[in-house]
Parts: C-alpha cells; sequence; structure tokens
C-alpha cells in the first residue's frame, strides 16, 4: 500500500458480496478496509435470539436492530408511497442478509437472456449465458452450492440443462420423504420437480459442516452448514483485511475529477472517520447502495440510481394432501417445478 492511503481498497459492506470481492483482493496482496454498519455477532447469540423471540414468523427478530443500523423490516424504513408495502428482510450485521436467505442459487437459463427475440417481451441481454458461465462457477464454488448434475432446469424433463463447464462442487442433499413423493406424484402429470441448487453444505466444506437437515434454515442455520456472508467476513480477516463494524459509511467524497476520493464513516458514538482508498466497492445491499451514491451525488450520470429497483416475485400456494408427507425435515427448500 502505497502510505498515500489509508488501504488500496475500502469495501462498504461486509455482505456476501462485499465479504467475497474483499476475500480474493486481501488474499492478491491488496490492503483492505471492511466498513461495516453493523456488529459482529456469533452464531450461538443468534440462534438464542430466535429461541428467545416471540416472533418466530419474523425472520428478521433474531438479529439486531439499532438504530445506528436499522435492518429493513422497521416500519419506518422505508416509506412506501405505492399501493404495495415493499419490505425486503435486509439484515445489518457483519456478513449481511445472507445470514437468513433460503441460499436458493439457480443460474438465469440461456433463454432467460433473450427473453426479446425469443418470446417478444422485456429486452435480451447484452451478453450470452456462455460468458456468464465461467462466472457462475466461480460463485458457486465460493459459495459451496450442491446441486443436480443431471436435472433439467428447462422444465421438460430431459437431459442435464442449462450447460456447465464443470459439475456443481457439492452432489445435491438425499431426497426427504417429501420430495420423492411430489417427484412420484406429480411426474406422471408431466410436472417434473427437481432439486433446486442450493448454498448448503453436503459435505464439509471451507470450514463448514454437511448439513444435518433440522430445517431450521431460515432464520438462521445453527451450525453454518448453509452458506452465509459472515464465512467470507472472517475469510478476508485472516488474509489481512481490515474489518471495521459500527461503522455507517455516509457518505463518498468526490475529487476534482469526479473520482471517490474518501469516505466518512460515523460510529454510533457520533465520531467522525475520513477515511482514503486507491479503490472503492460499494457493497451495501441493493437499497443502501443506491442510497449512499445518490447522498454522494457519485456515479449517476445516467440518473437511473435508485430507479427500476426489482425484487423477485413470489407466490405461495397451500395445499391438502390426501396423504402423510411428514414435512419437516431437509432443508426449508428442497425442489421445485420448473
Ligand atoms: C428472507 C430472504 C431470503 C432470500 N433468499 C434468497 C435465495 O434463496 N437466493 C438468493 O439468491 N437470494 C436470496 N435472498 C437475497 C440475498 O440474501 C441478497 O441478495 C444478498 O444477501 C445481497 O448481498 P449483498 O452483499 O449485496 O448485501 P447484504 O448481504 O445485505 O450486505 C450488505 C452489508 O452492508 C452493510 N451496510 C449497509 N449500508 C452500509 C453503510 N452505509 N455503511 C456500512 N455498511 C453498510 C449492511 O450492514 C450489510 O452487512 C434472500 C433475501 C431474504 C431477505
Ligand atoms: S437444514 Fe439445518 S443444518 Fe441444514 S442448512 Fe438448514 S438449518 Fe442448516
Amino acid at each position: 500500500m502505497s502510505n498515500q492511503y489509508d488501504a488500496d481498497v475500502i469495501v462498504i459492506g461486509s455482505g456476501a458480496l462485499g465479504s467475497n470481492a474483499a476475500t480474493i483482493l486481501a488474499r492478491s496482496g491488496k490492503s483492505v478496509i471492511i466498513l461495516e454498519a453493523g456488529e459482529k455477532i456469533p452464531r450461538w447469540k443468534i440462534v438464542e435470539n430466535f429461541r428467545n423471540s416471540s416472533k418466530k414468523g419474523n425472520y428478521n427478530s433474531p438479529y439486531p436492530n439499532d438504530p445506528w443500523a436499522h435492518h429493513s423490516y422497521d416500519e419506518q424504513y422505508i416509506e412506501n408511497t405505492g399501493p404495495f408495502d415493499f419490505r425486503p428482510g435486509m439484515l445489518k450485521l457483519v456478513g449481511g442478509t445472507t445470514w437468513h436467505w433460503a441460499a436458493a442459487c439457480w443460474r438465469y437459463l440461456p433463454n432467460d437472456m433473450k427473453l426479446k427475440s425469443l418470446y417478444g417481451v422485456g429486452r435480451d441481454w447484452p451478453m450470452e449465458y456462455s460468458e456468464l458461465e465461467p462466472y457462475y462457477q466461480k460463485a458457486e464454488e465460493a459459495l459451496g452450492v450442491c446441486g443436480s448434475d443431471t436435472d433439467d432446469q428447462s422444465g421438460q424433463g430431459g437431459s442435464a440443462f442449462p450447460p456447465r463447464s464443470k459439475p456443481y462442487p457439492m452432489e445435491p442433499e438425499g431426497e426427504t420423504y417429501l420430495f420423492q413423493r411430489l417427484k412420484s406424484r406429480l411426474s406422471p402429470a408431466g410436472y417434473h420437480f427437481i432439486h433446486e441448487p442450493n448454498g448448503r453444505a453436503t459435505r464439509t466444506y471451507d470450514g463448514r459442516p454437511a448439513c444435518s437437515g433440522n430445517n431450521n434454515c431460515m432464520p438462521v442455520c445453527p451450525i453454518g452448514a448453509m452458506y452465509s456472508g459472515d464465512k467470507h467476513a472472517q475469510h478476508a480477516e485472516d488474509a489481512g483485511a481490515i474489518l471495521m463494524t459500527d461503522s455507517t459509511a455516509w457518505k463518498l467524497e468526490k475529487g476534482t475529477d469526479d473520482k471517490i476520493i474518501a469516505v466518512h464513516v460515523r460510529s454510533s458514538k457520533g465520531i467522525d472517520t475520513r477515511l482514503t482508498a486507491k479503490y472503492f466497492i460499494v457493497a451495501a445491499h441493493g437499497l443502501e447502495t443506491p442510497k449512499l451514491l445518490l447522498i454522494s451525488d457519485i456515479a449517476n450520470s445516467s440518473d437511473r440510481v435508485g430507479r427500476n429497483l426489482m425484487d423477485h416475485t413470489g407466490m405461495g400456494l397451500q395445499f391438502l394432501a390426501d396423504e402423510p408427507l411428514w414435512p419437516g425435515r431437509g432443508a426449508v427448500q428442497q425442489g421445485g417445478n420448473i
């Protein structure tokens, strides 16, 4: 590192995205500072909070919600002005929101990149699936994804799809009774129930134990078999990155050429610090990243920052089965009909 700067790279946010970037950079010898608004909390403490919580259906309830690092389930966090109450479950602690994600790790399919030319809707992507494929593979190896190398994810019930350059890092978990029954009952009707590729270790992987199938993945995997960003926050620290908790980046400072030259950081006690680096990575989640860029009037020559935010659509279906299916075993998400 040049003495001119506090670090080669400052990463804002210690979630899956920021911590993976920080790990790669620190391992390649760069000096890295990670700024994290929340605290570093041990897994046992989150598990204990969950046990003691009276709101077990609220996946945010076991996690900290400090006045200086609000998670997004606060009524006041997002000012919804439209007819739809948008409240995604963003978390603020070391490791970020993947602490309570479902760990589904589907790739986009080649057809997803060509919606306009194949189906006449939306727009085509400016790149092909084949160009993204090696990066999907890298991400799956970093996150430790298990999946089936034979399932057809196109829904046709044919041979393995989409194409892969290498097998999944791990084999799928064993099929639960529920999975087996859905598969055998739905297949004759042409609905191909397949395994969901997911970030659960099915053998020891990168320091994680194999999934023991106790179905608590949301809001927290008690044993850390499911991937969460705290793994890479720790990897980054082990590789020499400095992790600063209780450190909210509240402003990016521009230099004469409009490039970021410093970040202004505030602690819960109101102490302000100005930190400089050659490069900055803003990885503060889809809500907080545009907020910080807009507050700082940075990187918005397109006027698109903070617009067109999309969540994935979700649909819940319930049914009464005509036979006992014994759910509640294995991971919270196991498979699906595509
Ligand atoms: C209930 C739930 C289930 C989900 N399931 C899936 C799934 O199955 N598959 C899937 O692909 N995705 C899923 N997601 C989405 C996935 O969790 C997120 O896309 C992912 O965590 C985003 O990672 P990130 O690193 O960008 O942000 P985060 O993980 O949110 O990390 C951002 C970090 O930045 C910190 N931060 C924010 N602002 C500042 C600031 N100003 N200064 C300093 N630090 C700051 C935060 O404290 C946080 O630690 C799910 C999400 C939820 C809520
Ligand atoms: S089933 Fe249990 S051990 Fe497996 S990922 Fe979910 S919570 Fe963790």
